[in-house]
C-alpha cells in the first residue's frame, strides 16, 4: 500500500531568491498536518560553514537553535513555529556539515583506500542523510527545502541527491518548484519566461518538476497557469497562484483555497488520513491568522539592540524569532503589536534622549554579542529600571540588566562582562570555566552553552506565576554565565535569581519582585535563556505573554489619564 512508504517533499527555487520559499514549505507542512500526517520539515543550506554559528546573523539572518543545540538557519524556526512541534537536529544539514563528514570518514580509512569524490561519496551521505532524517522524525511525510536558487553551483549536489532518491521511488517523491513570475512596470504584464526556463534548466539535471506555486505580485490567471503548464508538463492545476499577501500565516489558508493540499496528496499518490487531526483541519490555524486581524488596541514594544542600515533599509531579520514572539503573545491577549526598532547606540551620548523611550509600553533587549551599543543598552535599562517601564530582557538582556543593577543599585560601578572587561574589579558576568578553554584553543564553532537545559523556578515568582509549573526546558545560546561569586550579594539587594539550573549552580532566570512598591517593578525580568526559539503561534510563550499583559496595562493606564 503506497501511504506505508515514506514521501518525500523537495521544495527548489526557481528565478531567484527571497520569494518566501520557506513559508511556501512550512505552509505546505501545516496543510500536510492538517490531513493528517505526520511531517517533519527540513533544511538545506549551501554554505561551506558547518553549522550556522559562525554565520554573521546581519548578512544571513538570525541563528536558529534547536533543542539538540545544532544552530541552524532562520528557516528551521519557520518551520517549528508553522508545525508547532520541535524539530530535531537531522532536519537541518550544509555542505560543510557533509563534506566534514566524508572527509573525517576518508581520513580514517572509513572508505577502505577506495578513490573518494563528490560523486558518489558525497551525494550518497546526503541520500543517507535524508532517509536518516526521515527515520528519526517517524514521519509520514519530509518536506525538503534545497536552498538557494535552481541554477546555483552550489546546491547541485543536493538536487542530484534527490534525483537518486526519486529513482529508488518513483511513486514517493515529488518536487514542488517555488518560481516568481515578474510583472515589469514598463510591461504591465505578468511573465511567465523565467519560470519557464527555471523548470527546464531543473529538467537539465534529470529532475522534473510536479507542483509550481507561483508567486507574484498578483494572482496568476487561468490563462498563464495553461501557458506554464504546457511549457513545463504539468496539469494546469498543479500550478498554484501565491500572490503577495499581507500576512504570512494566511499562506497556508490561500494554498488550501487552491486545493494544494489534495494535488501533493495526488501526486504522492496518498488518501488523506482519518484521524483526530484531520477532522481538526486548518481550523486552529485558522482561528489564529483570523485572530492576526482582529486585534484593537496597539502595545508599543521598542527592541533595544544593534541595528545596520543597507543603503535605505534596516535589517532585523537578526531578532526575527522575538518578533514573532512578541507577536503571538499580543494577539492571544487581542492588542496589535506595533515593533519598533532602538539603536542602543543612540543612547550612548552623555545626555540620551530619555523621552523619547516613555513612548513604548514595554523595552526589550534582545540576545547579542560583543561591545557594540553595550553602555547605551545599559542605559536604557537603568532608565527601565527607575521609570518603572516593563523591561524584558534576552541572554545578552538578562546579563546587562544584572551588570545594571550591580552598578547602580550596588554601587559597583566598575562591574562588567568578561565579554567586555575581564579586568574589571567586578566581574558579575564571567565566562563558563569549560568554554574558556575552548576559546584559548581557538575554537569558536558550537562552543556555546547550546540547546535545551532544564530551569527549576522558585516558589511565589514573577516567572513561576507565568509559566504555571516548577520546571522547565528552554534553549540556550551563551559563554557568560552570572558569576557565582556575586549571586548573595546581588539577591540580597533584591533582585531574585527566580529561575536556577536544577543543580542550584547557574543562574537561569533575574527578575525584581512584581508589584509597584519600592524595590518592586511591574514586569522587569531577564532570561540567560532564549525563549522566542519555543514560541508558537498556537503556543505563545508565557514569559512574552506575561510581559505583553503588563505592558499594555500601562496602555489602558495612560489612556484613562
Ligand atoms: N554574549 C553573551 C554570551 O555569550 C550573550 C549571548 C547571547 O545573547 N546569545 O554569554
Amino acid at each position: 500500500m503506497a501511504s506505508q512508504h515514506h514521501k518525500y517533499i523537495f521544495v527548489v527555487g526557481g528565478v531567484m531568491s527571497g520569494v518566501g520559499k520557506g513559508i511556501a514549505s512550512s505552509s505546505i507542512g501545516t496543510l500536510l498536518q492538517a490531513k493528517g500526517f505526520e511531517v517533519n520539515l527540513a533544511k538545506v543550506d549551501p554554505y561551506l560553514n558547518v553549522d550556522a554559528g559562525t554565520m554573521n546573523p546581519t548578512e544571513h539572518g538570525e541563528v536558529f537553535v534547536l533543542n539538540s543545540g545544532l544552530e541552524t538557519d532562520q528557516d528551521m524556526g519557520n518551520y517549528e513555529r508553522f508545525l508547532n512541534r520541535d524539530l530535531s537536529g537531522t532536519d537541518y544539514m550544509t555542505s560543510g556539515m557533509i563534506y566534514k563528514h566524508v572527509i573525517d570518514k576518508e581520513r580514517a580509512l572509513g572508505y577502505h583506500g577506495k578513490c573518494v569524490e563528490a560523486v558518489p561519496q558525497i551525494r550518497d551521505e546526503i541520500v543517507r542523510r535524508y532517509e536518516h532524517s526521515a527515520k528519526i522524525n517517524k514521519s509520514d511525510i519530509s518536506v525538503i527545502e534545497i536552498g538557494g536558487t535552481v541554477g546555483d553551483y552550489q546546491n547541485i549536489m543536493f538536487i542530484e541527491a534527490a534525483r537518486v532518491l526519486k529513482i529508488r521511488h518513483p511513486d514517493d517523491v515529488i518536487f514542488v518548484m517555488v518560481s516568481y513570475l515578474p510583472i515589469p512596470a514598463k510591461i504591465g504584464e505578468m511573465k511567465s519566461r523565467p519560470t519557464q526556463h527555471a523548470v527546464s534548466q531543473l529538467a537539465s539535471y534529470g529532475v522534473y518538476t510536479d507542483i509550481i506555486i507561483a508567486r507574484s505580485e498578483r494572482v496568476v490567471d487561468a490563462r498563464r497557469k495553461e501557458k506554464i503548464a504546457i511549457a513545463c508538463n504539468i496539469p494546469a492545476e498543479n500550478v498554484v497562484s501565491a500572490p503577495d499577501i499581507e500576512s504570512v500565516y494566511d499562506v497556508p489558508l490561500n494554498f488550501e483555497r487552491d486545493k494544494l493540499g489534495d494535488i501533493i496528496l495526488k501526486s504522492l499518490k496518498l488518501k488523506q488520513k482519518n484521524n483526530a487531526a484531520s477532522v481538526a483541519g486548518l481550523s486552529a490555524w485558522k482561528k489564529f491568522a483570523e485572530g492576526v486581524k482582529h486585534v484593537n488596541k496597539e502595545v508599543h514594544i521598542a527592541i533595544v539592540g544593534k541595528y545596520f542600515t543597507t543603503g535605505d533599509f534596516v535589517l532585523t531579520d537578526a531578532y526575527l524569532s522575538v518578533l514573532e514572539a512578541i507577536k503571538y503573545s499580543a494577539y492571544k491577549l487581542g492588542v496589535k503589536p506595533v515593533i519598533h526598532t532602538v539603536n542602543a547606540r543612540d543612547y550612548e551620548s552623555t545626555k540620551p534622549n530619555y523621552k523619547a523611550l516613555t513612548k513604548f509600553d514595554g523595552l526589550l533587549v534582545p540576545g547579542g554579542f560583543g561591545e557594540t551599543g553595550i553602555e547605551g543598552k545599559l542605559n536604557v535599562i537603568r532608565y527601565a529600571r527607575e521609570n518603572k517601564i516593563p523591561y524584558f530582557g534576552l541572554c545578552y538582556g538578562m546579563q546587562l540588566m544584572t551588570i545594571e543593577f550591580a552598578r547602580n543599585v550596588l554601587g559597583m560601578k566598575d562591574a562588567n562582562t568578561a565579554e567586555i572587561n575581564p579586568k574589571a574589579q567586578d566581574v558579575v558576568i564571567d565566562i563558563m570555566p569549560d568554554k574558556k578553554k575552548k576559546l584559548e584553543e581557538g575554537n569558536f564553532g558550537g562552543s556555546m552553552r547550546l540547546g535545551s537545559y532544564p530551569s527549576k523556578l522558585k516558589e511565589g515568582t514573577l516567572a513561576r506565576r507565568a509559566y504555571g509549573a516548577s520546571l522547565v526546558h528552554e534553549r540556550h545560546r551563551h559563554r557568560y554565565e552570572v558569576n557565582p561569586a556575586y549571586v548573595e550579594k546581588i539577591q540580597a539587594a533584591g533582585l531574585v535569581f527566580s529561575g536556577t539550573s536544577p543543580d542550584g549552580r547557574l543562574m537561569e532566570i533575574a527578575e525584581l519582585p512584581q508589584g509597584t512598591g519600592t524595590g518592586e517593578h511591574p514586569f522587569f525580568l531577564g532570561t540567560q535563556f532564549h525563549p522566542e526559539f519555543l514560541a508558537r503561534p498556537l503556543n505563545p510563550h508565557p514569559l512574552f505573554t506575561e510581559f505583553i499583559k503588563v505592558a499594555s496595562q500601562k496602555v489602558k493606564k495612560s489612556v484613562k489619564k
